[in-house]
């Protein structure tokens, strides 16, 4: 992967630019983590770099910064720059290129991210971000208070950072985390969204809850669930106990999964109708939150006579030539009852039987 990093950096350098690997790839590598993007810092313009590179893409939010995948990798190359007129502490709205790579390094947040790897493979550290990864630390390259000012979900990238690293926050990064966290009031809650899934997804996502909470951020983050949180078997799990849904922007997907697991919770996940109905995922989801055995539901799953409504040995065809009607709501009912009858074990899953359990109950339909 580095390789393949290279031989990007001297494509741009060939070109006559500057161009480094920095950011979390850097850091990830010297730490032996594997990472799936790399951010490339260059002199190079967007438009130049799209002269370079055939399959630059510039996404349109996302301040200059030039996106190429290959082979599997996605690089995001942003040119040097000097963030110019924060407002409302969130992501700049200008930015200025420049053509110094120390002066883009010091607008960065911490210093673990500033260190760069240049196109012989060398390694640039100006702001001594190997001190600091050495000592395990998140500090700000200068002053904490202002870099949280500046753009405050800075304060949720470092509960991140130290969580996911298992690293620790530099004294001045927890002090100002407690001063300016009502700034993370200003921030959208897209962006939020995105370094809490980072959070909760990873596998200490324990430890990040923790210092959410030690910090009170829970209030300003409006999770007021969170400290009920003891269990983070997945994502969706930790944002499920939270429910915030109106708040929070989730996907239909998502949406759909966590009104599926707090209905879940509600009902008995050894149940067969409920394992059958929700789901083993959604089963297992709501058990891990209720401490129950996952192993057991996985094997009352697997042991369910059907597992979808295709299992029945039925058609509708048959259905509606017994009850010799026109198609409508009683072929719900019927297979409502056959599947409910079928996981209940009271009834065989063999046509003949289904043909006669309909028989006999012709007048429920
Ligand atoms: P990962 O990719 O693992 O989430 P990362 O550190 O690479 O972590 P990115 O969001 O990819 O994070 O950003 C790349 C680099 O850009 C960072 O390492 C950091 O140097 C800089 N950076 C990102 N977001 C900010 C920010 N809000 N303020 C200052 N610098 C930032
Ligand atoms: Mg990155």
């Amino acid at each position: 992967m580095l390789d393949n990093a290279l031989k990007i950096l001297n494509i741009i350098c060939d070109n006559g630019y500057k161009a480094y690997i920095v950011g979390g790839f850097v850091r990830d590598y010297l730490l032996g983590i594997n990472s799936n993007d790399i951010d490339i810092t260059t002199n190079a313009t967007p438009k130049e770099l799209q002269e370079i590179f055939d399959n630059a893409c510039i996404p349109s939010a996302d301040y200059g910064a030039v996106t190429i995948n290959n082979s599997g990798t996605r690089y995001e190359i942003t040119t040097f720059r000097k963030e110019i007129s924060y407002t409302n502490n969130r992501k700049p709205e200008k930015i200025e290129y420049i053509d110094d790579l120390y002066k883009d390094l010091t607008r960065r947040d911490f210093t673990i991210n500033t260190i760069c790897i240049d196109k012989n493979g060398d390694i640039i550290d100006f702001l001594k971000g190997q001190d600091d990864l050495k000592k395990r630390i998140i500090k700000t390259v200068g002053n904490a208070k202002e870099k949280f000012e500046e753009d405050s979900l800075r304060m949720l990238r470092a509960v991140r950072f130290a969580s996911n690293l298992g690293f620790e926050l530099d004294i001045e990064v927890e002090e100002a985390i407690k001063a300016k966290k009502y700034l993370l009031k200003n921030i959208s809650y897209n962006r939020k969204k995105e370094e809490l899934d980072k959070i909760f997804s990873n596998v200490n996502a324990k430890k990040g809850i923790e210092l959410l909470l030690k910090f009170g951020l829970d209030k300003e983050l409006e999770l007021e669930r969170l400290k009920d949180i003891k269990n983070t078997e997945s994502l969706m799990c930790v944002w499920s106990i939270l429910n915030v849904t109106d708040i929070y922007p989730f996907n239909n997907t998502e949406k759909e999964m966590i009104i599926n697991i707090n209905k879940a919770l509600k009902l008995d996940n050894y149940d067969a109708l409920v394992l059958y109905k929700y789901g083993l995922y959604i089963n297992q989801q709501a058990g891990a939150i209720k401490g129950l055995d996952k192993k057991k539901i996985t094997k009352l799953y697997n042991k369910l006579k059907i597992h979808s409504k295709k299992d029945l040995d039925i058609t509708s065809d048959q259905i509606i030539k017994i009850i010799n009607k026109p198609p409508g709501e009683y072929i719900k009912l019927i297979y409502d009852d056959l599947e409910k009858e079928v996981l209940y074990n009271r009834l065989k899953n063999h046509n003949r039987n289904l043909k006669k359990y309909i028989v006999k109950n012709i007048n429920k339909y």
